[in-house]
């Protein structure tokens, strides 16, 4: 079952961990091991105060945003927000947009000179970045709030379709469903881990049918693996690459057993710090609650009291 609750830790669970890694993103694995993150930092990379969450969390607020006005899913108008947020600043924790990955922003470009929504993501080989990863979580929520917990054709196709308005690659649509069918298996009460070899298989044995999909399938069957979650830490790259952050969210979640050792795991491994804490950090706030995220971290969120609202209205919206 899904409720305003866990809708609320999922997207604040996002954000703080989104905070968290904002001050060190780029920076390299080696230095982190010598001066790891152990709290919420302010400044670093962006020079922002503590508690500044990124483009992870406005795009995805820009996208519940939409959705819960329009009590669907409109492509084109979640474009608009996004475009919003591009040029107004708008769904941000400062007021400021400091940071767009590439394909965002390509994808946003197609947006305003008249490409059909699903097509204006790129689907080039270098454009399988984790830019539509970051943001699927209302997807997820949305899908387990209006059909449940099994995830069919249809409905995975909606995963792909929301991904494909900024990240075409099959390999950005097969990350976005694996990230879905573990999320309905936490909305559905399953242990965390449980719920992470049951999503994994599930996903398997869909796109395991799908001739498109055959060729990129290859590429997942390193996280498909039980042995996965053993890997030694210096086999998890945590590069912007969305395989790469697909993977490293995962094997975090799996090697954890509390949301702030979650994070602080997911940052430590440097790299795209804030995109892989948030990815791991949204997942691991619905199954952990609001009560497991460090209420010191909550504190000095930005715009907590928005991200909230947000949330429970998403919820309102589609329960
Ligand atoms: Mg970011």
């Amino acid at each position: 079952m899904i409720t305003e609750k866990i809708c609320i830790s999922m997207l604040l669970g996002h954000a703080v961990a989104d905070a968290a890694g904002v001050p060190v993103e780029f920076t390299k694995r080696q230095r982190l091991k010598e001066k790891p993150v152990v709290d919420m930092r302010a400044y670093g990379t962006y020079g922002q105060p503590a508690g500044t969450w990124s483009d992870d969390t406005s795009l995805t607020v820009a996208a519940m945003e939409s959705m819960t006005r329009l009590k669907k899913i409109d492509y084109e108008d979640i474009l608009k927000n996004f475009l919003d947020w591009y040029n107004d600043d708008k769904f941000t924790a400062t007021d400021e947009t400091f940071d767009c990955g590439n394909t965002t922003a390509e994808a946003i470009a197609n947006f305003r000179t008249g490409i059909e929504p699903l097509n204006c993501g790129p689907t080039q080989d270098f454009s399988a970045g984790n830019g539509s990863l970051m943001r699927i979580s209302p997807v997820a929520m949305y899908l387990y709030l209006t059909r449940g917990k099994n995830l069919d054709a249809a409905a995975m196709e909606t995963v792909h379709n929301f991904s494909s308005i900024t990240h075409g690659q099959k390999k950005c649509l097969i990350s976005c469903g694996i990230y879905c069918l573990i999320a309905v298996e936490i909305f559905d009460g399953q242990d965390l881990k449980v719920a992470i070899s049951n999503g994994l298989a599930n996903a398997k044995k869909f796109y395991e049918n799908l001739r498109e999909f055959e060729d990129t399938l290859k590429i997942f069957d390193r996280v498909f693996d039980e042995k996965f979650a053993g890997l030694p830490e210096d086999e998890i790259k945590s590069r912007g690459y969305v395989v790469d952050s697909l993977e490293a969210a995962i094997w975090c979640l799996q090697n954890t057993d509390n949301y702030k050792d979650l994070v602080l795991k997911a940052v430590n491994l440097g790299g795209d710090t804030d995109t892989i804490a948030a990815i791991a950090g949204g997942l691991a706030g619905a199954f952990y609650g609001l009560e497991n995220i460090p209420e010191k971290w909550l504190g000095v969120l930005k715009k907590k009291d928005y991200l909230e609202k947000m949330a429970a209205d998403f919820y309102n919206a589609f329960k």
